[in-house]
This record gives C-alpha cells, sequence and structure tokens, in this order.
C-alpha cells in the first residue's frame, strides 16, 4: 500500500477505535501537566503555587474516564467540566485539585462533600483521607455514583440521597466540607458541622452571577474567618432555603 495512504489508514483507524488504558496513561500526563501550569499561573489569587504531591498523585491515580458517559470518554482527560446527565457537570479537574488542596487533606480526616454528581471528587478525597461522606439531591445520580464507587472498590465513601444544605448531622463533626455547587450563602448547618479548626470551600454567589470560592475556616475557639479564592463557574445548589 501507499506509505501516505497506510498512515491515513493508521491515523483514521486510531482516532475511531476504542481508546486503550495505554492512551489513557498518556493522556493522564498531560492532564497533570495542565493542572500543574494552571496552579502556577493562579498562584497570586490562590496563595498555592502548587498542590501538595499527594493531591496531584491522587489526581493522577483516580480513572476519571470511569465517571463520564460514554459519549464524553475522548475528553475525559481534558482540563474542563463535562456534562453528566440531569443538567449537571463533572467539576474541571483543576478546581478539583485546589479545592482538595485547600483543605489540605490528611489520611486522619473525616471529610463530607455536598453535590456527589459523578461521585469523581469524592473518590479523588478517598484517596487522601480517611473517610468520606457525600450528599446528592438527584436520586438517580446518588445511585449511580454509589453503584460507580462500589465497582471502583472505594470502602472509605458513605454516600446519600438528600439535600446536602442541611449536611449531615449524624455523621459529623468533620475536619473539611466542600461544596461543589454554588449557593446565594454559606448554609448554617455546615459551618456548626465543621470541626473547631475545620475548613469549609464553598463557591458562593448570587445565580448568573459572579460567583467566588470561598474558603471558610472555624477558630478553634468557634469564630469564623473567611477568604475569596477565585471567580469560578458552579451549578446551582439546590434545595435548602430560600435565599
Ligand atoms: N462533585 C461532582 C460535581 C458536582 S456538580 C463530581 O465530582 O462529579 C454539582 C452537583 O451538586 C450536582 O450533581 C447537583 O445535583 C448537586 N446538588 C445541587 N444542590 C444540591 C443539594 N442541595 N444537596 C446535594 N447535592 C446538590
Amino acid at each position: 500500500m501507499n506509505p501516505l495512504l497506510r498512515f491515513f489508514l493508521l491515523l483514521w483507524l486510531g482516532a475511531a477505535g476504542p481508546l486503550t488504558a495505554d492512551d489513557f496513561d498518556s493522556q493522564r500526563e498531560r492532564f497533570l501537566q495542565e493542572i500543574t501550569d494552571l496552579a502556577e499561573e493562579t498562584a497570586l489569587e490562590t496563595g498555592r503555587p502548587t498542590f501538595a504531591a499527594p493531591v496531584m498523585a491522587a489526581l493522577g491515580r483516580v480513572p476519571r474516564h470511569r465517571f463520564v458517559p460514554e459519549d464524553q470518554v475522548p475528553y475525559a482527560y481534558k482540563n474542563r467540566p463535562l456534562p453528566i446527565g440531569h443538567g449537571q457537570t463533572i467539576s474541571q479537574p483543576y478546581i478539583v485539585a485546589l479545592m482538595t488542596d485547600l483543605i489540605d487533606p490528611r489520611p486522619d480526616q473525616r471529610v463530607l462533600e455536598i453535590g456527589t454528581g459523578s461521585g469523581y471528587q469524592a473518590a479523588v478525597l478517598a484517596e487522601l483521607v480517611g473517610r468520606v461522606f457525600s450528599i446528592e439531591i438527584i436520586e438517580p445520580l446518588a445511585l449511580e455514583a454509589a453503584d460507580r464507587l462500589r465497582a471502583l472498590g472505594y470502602s472509605n465513601i458513605e454516600t446519600r440521597a438528600g439535600d446536602g444544605y442541611y449536611g449531615w448531622e449524624s455523621a459529623g463533626p468533620f475536619d473539611a466540607i466542600l461544596v461543589t455547587a454554588a449557593a446565594s450563602h454559606v448554609p448554617p448547618a455546615l459551618i456548626r458541622q465543621l470541626k473547631p479548626g475545620g475548613r469549609l470551600v464553598i463557591p458562593v454567589g448570587a445565580h448568573f452571577m459572579a460567583q467566588y470560592l470561598l474558603l471558610v475556616e472555624k477558630k478553634a475557639e468557634g469564630g469564623v474567618t473567611s477568604r475569596q479564592i477565585l471567580p469560578v463557574s458552579f451549578v446551582p445548589l439546590t434545595g435548602g432555603e430560600p435565599g
């Protein structure tokens, strides 16, 4: 066969054929590099020029292609949010890394996530902390994520279908809480369920208005401080109280 024709045939077969584990491995390296580059570019805003090595290693281990619908698999290692059905999205990997890094994850921590979605952020957390509790308000998504996390062997994640605005009182208090949907205000129940010294990371902003990622810290004596980290774009937190 004409070598040029052969080249294009192979190229076409490569593009059309199913992605193999090796393809994912090489995509994942570039994926981690993009996150590292973006961390550096946003260092002035976030105060974190690099993310901790264990956080990056966790991002490298969790198979994001197992958390997206079939038609999104080719884009699983792009640094962008992707649709997961029911009008919801799996967050941008850089944002997952940033939110994870901001809580300084440690193996002895107990962490609550609001907005399980695909379960990806919960899996990244589960690689780093002792126990993860995650709540999702859309029941089919909650069930799908629970099945997926079980199939992947994550035994330190508990999931629940429900309204995360009220937190998960019986499982608390938590060392850290991540909210992965944008709220108009910080839900008071989440502050209450945070341990003294604990951290809460939450996108806050009115619908269709600017949203900011907020890092809230509960001081040892119970007082609360907060700092705006970065402008972000999340799907809205539903449920809870109008506000
Ligand atoms: N963390 C997810 C991305 C979540 S997108 C991931 O890694 O894939 C935000 C999710 O928050 C959506 O699935 C949405 O249904 C859910 N959500 C919105 N409001 C909620 C609420 N009050 N309680 C729990 N989940 C909520």
